[in-house]
């Protein structure tokens, strides 16, 4: 039903140009969000929404974190901005030195940027410059998952093309082996965990047997392909990947910006696999979704061959806003916030709650695939967007189906009940898009 646009989305329809929106749906009117509490949001017209996808999965603690809100003011006031360039300022120091002891395997060193793209773009940089340093130019490829999402600048849209969003850039995009992508929800060996033997992996190791004189670098989504669909596989596939690619010595490069920060039930996907990646990146709740902030976590002897003694091979690479100190005290204080309140372990129990509630979707009709990972719960509908259209309408729940995916990535520090009145409201609107479907 047509409606009158309020003068926020009028002048919104004629200026702002939303991302990953069609024209179509921006010209219709948006919700206008003024205020978030808690895992809600607020628009102008005093509705609430339950964020039931972290906006864009970053903000793990919901919205209006007291601690997070005070961080940042008092930071504000004292130093807003100065260069990681030839300075340094106590933010960034701290920052980074709370990141590395989040990891084991040894002594780390982290670049920071804004957003995950650049993130990425970095990473794949350093892989590059790292082989170029130590004499071994020839290291010049990468290899990804077919279906990965890495970000949209260029060099992240090279290793992770989707052909429904990248499909214009094809032609300047740079070559990238890529594997088969693996998914136990579509694969009929994966049902029993204990007669799999990671058949998804052959195509993997064939690219990096056939490539490995010339591979600088593996980059891959530990355990989920979020963009994809919330392709979910398993860590015997990691293993499998980190044991191969420090065989023939290739860096592996674990894109952990979705998935990582506890979404998965452990603070980074990959120590499901217990393996150690070389390069690791970080970004989305990394403050809690609070200021953009994104991390590039290198090992030391890595880091190591940037020196510029005896030859320069310094790392002429960074971003005007890298370490921006406002930026830097939200990440502190959202990983105090983790620790003290136990964010990841919370994460962890509340999966188990989601997967309990998610399973008992099984049947439903139009319903397939259900799969879960942490707080990370998926399946296949055939009404994913009149699903998504009711939830909104009806019930104020705010999703973002990819294609047929319904998914819900909720803040991890939202309740059980709330866990499970949602998947009720979920439940609710399968069955009445399926009526509505099947109506004559
Ligand atoms: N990598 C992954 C796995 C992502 O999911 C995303 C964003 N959805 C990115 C990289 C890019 O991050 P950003 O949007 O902050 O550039």
């Amino acid at each position: 039903m047509a409606h009158l646009l309020s003068k926020y989305q009028l002048l919104d329809r004629n200026s702002v140009w939303h991302p990953y929106t069609k024209h179509s749906s921006a010209s219709a009117g948006l919700p206008v969000i003024v205020r978030g509490a808690g895992p809600y949001l607020y628009d102008m017209d005093g509705h609430r929404y339950l964020d039931a996808v972290s906006s864009w999965w970053a903000c793990s603690l919901g919205h209006g974190n007291a601690r997070v809100v005070e961080a940042i003011r008092k930071q504000a006031g004292m130093l807003q901005h100065s260069i990681l360039g030839n300075l340094s300022h106590p933010c960034a120091v701290e920052l980074a030195s709370k990141i590395v002891t989040l990891f084991t395997g040894g002594p780390r060193h982290v670049l920071f940027a804004s957003d995950g793209s650049s993130a990425v773009e970095a990473a794949l940089k350093i892989a590059l410059q790292y082989w170029h340093n130590i004499g071994r130019s020839e290291r010049c490829k990468f290899a990804s998952l077919r279906d990965a999402y890495h970000g949209d600048t260029l060099g992240a849209v090279s290793v992770g093309y989707l052909p429904e969003f990248h499909k214009p850039f094809k032609r300047s995009l740079f070559e990238v082996f890529q594997a088969d992508s693996p998914c136990c929800a579509s694969c009929h060996l994966a049902s029993n965990t204990k007669t799999c033997s990671v058949e998804c992996f052959d195509s993997m190791q064939s690219i990096i047997t056939q490539h490995r004189r010339e591979l600088a670098a593996v980059i891959v989504e530990p355990l989920c392909q979020g963009a994809a669909g919330m392709r979910i596989y398993s860590p015997k596939y990691l293993r499998k990947l980190a044991a191969l690619c420090r065989k023939h010595d290739i860096l592996l490069i674990a894109d952990e910006i979705a998935v990582g920060m506890g979404r998965t039930g452990r603070m980074f996907a990959f120590q499901h696999a217990g393996i150690d990646p070389d390069i690791v990146c970080i970004g989305k709740a990394l403050s809690a979704g609070y200021l953009p902030i994104s991390a590039t976590i290198v090992k030391k002897a890595i880091h190591d061959t940037f020196s510029d003694l005896p030859v320069d091979n310094t790392f002429y690479h960074g971003h005007t806003f890298s370490g921006n100190p406002i930026a830097c005290a939200a990440a502190i204080e959202t990983l105090a916030v983790y620790e003290k309140e136990n964010i990841v372990e919370n994460a962890a129990r509340l999966g188990e709650t989601l997967a309990d509630e998610m399973n008992q979707l099984t049947g439903l009709p139009g319903v397939s695939g259900i799969r879960c990972l942490g707080m990370i719960g998926a399946f296949e509908a055939q009404n994913a967007r009149q699903i998504r259209d009711r939830l909104l309408v009806h019930d104020r729940i705010l999703i973002r189906p990819l294609g047929n995916t319904v998914y819900l990535m909720l803040p991890l520090t939202v309740t059980p009940d709330l866990i499970r009145t949602t998947v009720k409201a979920l439940r609710k609107a399968i069955m009445a898009t399926n009526a509505k479907a099947c109506q004559p």
